[in-house]
C-alpha cells in the first residue's frame, strides 16, 4: 500500500481543537486527521477523556488536554444490557463539564495564536452547545460510512414501524428496506439490541450534527457518491470526503489500547502468496462460545493457512482461548497461528493474504479496500451489518456469511472466494476500487480537493 505525503502548507497560524471517542476505530483516525491538518500548518490541540488515552509520546508536536471523564465510576451505574448507546452517552454526560472548562480555558489561553475551529467526534453530542455558548465553530468527525448516519437517523422510525419486534421466520425480514433498497430489514434489525435506546441516543447525536458547522468523513466520494446526493439534502451543512486517512502518512497502525505482537511475521513470510485468511473482528465486537468453536472448526475444515486475531476478553465467559476444540491445535499444526493484536495493517499490505475475514468494521473495511484485499463480512452490530451488506451487495468486492458463524456456511463462503472463479471477480473488483482510491489522492482527485476546501472553510471568516 502506498501512501500520499500531504503538501505542507505555512498557513497563518491557527489552533484547531479536536475531541476524539476514546475507542480504537474513532480515537485512530481521528489522530490521522489532526497529522494531516497539522502538515497544513495548523497547531493542534487533542482534548481526550482519561480511558484508553493516547501516547503523548507518539505525538510530540500536539498538545493533549486530558479532562476528567468519570470512567473509573461508570461500575455503579450499569444497566442490565450495557450498550454502545450507554457508554457514549455516560461519556458525554461525565466529560461535560471538564470539557467546557478546558475549552474555555483553551480559548482564552495568552500569547497563543487564535483557535480556528473545534473538530469533535459526532458522537459527542454534548460539545455542540457549548461550542454555540463559547462562540467556536464545531465540525463534526464521522467514523463510520455515510449511509450508516442517514440509517443511524432513521432507527427510532424502524423502531416505531416494528422492525425489531420481526423474527428470521417473518417474511419481512429478508426483504428490503424501502427507504434504502440496497439493505434488507434484518441488516437494520441486527445494528442494535437494544433499539429504543439507541434510537433516542441516536436522534440526539443527529440533531447536533445537523447543527453543526460541518462534516468530515472517513471517507472517499466513489463508493457513496448516490447517497452522497440524498445527505446534501437532508444535511445541509459542508461535507468534506478527504480519506480514507490512513492513506496519508506513512504512520504504523495506531495502537492505542493493544499490544502488537510481531512474532509471526517470519512464519507469515514463508507462505505462498494470497494463500492466507487473516480473520479479525476488530477491538470490541465479542462472540459467544459457540461461534468461537464453529469459527475454529471452520478453521480446520478449510485447510488453508490463517492468522486469527482473538482478541483477550473477545470470547464471551473466557479469558482467551480456552475453550478450542480439543485438538484444535495439533491439527492444524503449523497451518496456522493465532494472536492477541496485530498490525493489521502491515498484515493486510503482506503478499502472503488472500482474504480477509472481517467483522465489517468502518476502518477495517477501508484497510482491506486499500490493500485490495477480498472480504468475508460476519458483522456483529452498529454500522457493520450496513457496511457488510454494502461489501457484499453493492460494492461486490466480499461475501457475507448471511447465516452468522457456522461452519458449513464458513467452509462454503471461503471456498467460493479463495477457490471458485467468483473469487477471482471480487478479487478484480476491489482492485479497481483500490485504483479508484489512489486516483482520488492524486493532483486534483476529489481526496485532496476535500482537504484543500476543508483548509479554506475552517481559515475562511472565523477569528
Ligand atoms: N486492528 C489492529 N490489529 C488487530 C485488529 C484490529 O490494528 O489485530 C485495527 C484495525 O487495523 C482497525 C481498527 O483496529 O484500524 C479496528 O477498527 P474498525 O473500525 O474496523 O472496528 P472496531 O474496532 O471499531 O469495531
Amino acid at each position: 500500500e502506498t501512501t500520499v505525503e500531504p503538501t505542507h502548507h505555512a498557513t497563518p497560524c491557527r489552533r484547531i481543537i479536536l475531541f476524539p471517542l476514546p475507542v480504537q476505530g474513532h480515537l485512530g483516525p481521528m489522530l490521522q486527521l489532526a497529522s494531516i491538518l497539522h502538515t497544513q500548518g495548523f497547531k493542534i490541540i487533542i482534548i481526550h477523556a482519561e480511558q484508553n488515552k493516547p501516547n503523548h509520546s507518539d505525538y510530540p508536536h500536539f498538545t493533549f488536554k486530558p479532562i476528567a471523564d468519570g470512567f473509573s465510576d461508570i461500575g455503579n451505574h450499569m444497566p442490565e444490557k450495557p450498550d454502545p448507546s450507554f457508554y457514549i452517552t455516560y461519556l458525554n454526560e461525565h466529560c461535560a463539564n471538564s470539557f467546557r472548562d478546558c475549552l474555555a480555558r483553551l480559548l482564552v489561553e495568552p500569547n497563543e495564536p487564535p483557535v480556528a475551529c473545534l473538530i469533535t467526534d459526532a458522537e459527542y453530542y454534548i460539545t455542540q452547545e457549548i461550542a454555540d455558548s463559547l462562540k467556536v465553530p464545531r465540525v463534526v468527525f464521522w467514523a463510520c460510512n455515510i449511509v450508516s448516519l442517514l440509517v443511524y437517523r432513521d432507527l427510532s422510525f424502524f423502531y416505531e414501524k416494528g422492525y425489531f419486534n420481526l423474527t428470521t421466520k417473518d417474511p419481512e425480514y429478508e426483504v428490503s428496506v424501502p427507504e434504502y433498497p440496497f439493505l434488507k430489514v434484518k441488516d437494520v434489525i441486527k445494528i442494535s439490541k437494544t433499539p429504543y435506546r439507541m434510537g433516542k441516543y441516536l436522534t440526539k447525536v443527529m440533531k447536533q450534527v445537523n447543527a453543526s458547522s460541518g462534516i468530515i468523513w472517513n471517507s472517499f466520494n466513489e463508493p457513496e457518491e448516490a447517497i452522497l446526493k440524498t445527505l446534501s439534502h437532508d444535511f445541509p451543512i459542508p461535507r468534506f470526503t478527504l480519506g480514507p486517512l490512513q492513506k496519508y502518512l506513512p504512520s504504523s497502525t495506531l495502537d492505542i489500547i493493544f499490544e502488537q505482537d510481531r512474532t509471526f511475521f517470519s512464519w507469515l513470510d514463508a507462505q505462498a502468496p494470497k494463500s492466507v485468511i487473516y480473520v479479525s473482528f476488530g477491538s470490541l465486537a465479542r462472540i459467544t462460545k459457540s461461534e468461537f468453536q464453529e469459527v475454529a472448526y471452520g478453521l480446520t475444515d478449510i485447510g488453508i493457512p490463517f492468522l486469527w486475531v482473538v482478541r483477550q476478553g473477545m470470547v464471551e465467559g473466557s479469558e482467551w482461548i480456552e475453550c478450542l476444540p480439543e485438538k484444535f491445535l495439533e491439527e492444524v499444526g503449523d497451518r496456522g497461528r493465532i494472536v492477541k493484536w496485530c498490525p493489521q495493517k502491515e498484515v493486510l499490505a503482506h503478499d502472503a493474504i488472500g482474504c480477509f475475514w472481517t467483522h465489517s468494521g468502518w476502518n477495517s473495511t477501508l484497510e482491506g479496500i486499500c490493500d485490495g484485499v477480498p472480504m468475508i463480512c460476519s458483522p456483529s452490530d452498529v454500522g457493520q451489518p450496513i457496511i457488510a451488506r454494502y461489501v457484499s451487495d453493492v460494492w461486490k468486492i466480499g461475501i457475507l456469511l448471511e447465516n452468522g458463524l457456522e461452519r458449513d456456511g464458513i467452509k462454503r463462503v471461503v471456498k467460493r472466494l479463495m477457490l471458485d472463479k467468483e473469487g477471482e471477480d471480487i478479487r478484480s473488483r476491489i482492485n479497481i476500487l483500490k485504483e479508484k482510491v489512489n486516483i482520488s489522492f492524486q493532483e486534483g482527485g476529489s481526496s485532496r480537493r476535500s482537504l484543500k476546501s476543508l483548509v479554506d472553510y475552517i481559515l475562511s471568516g472565523w477569528n
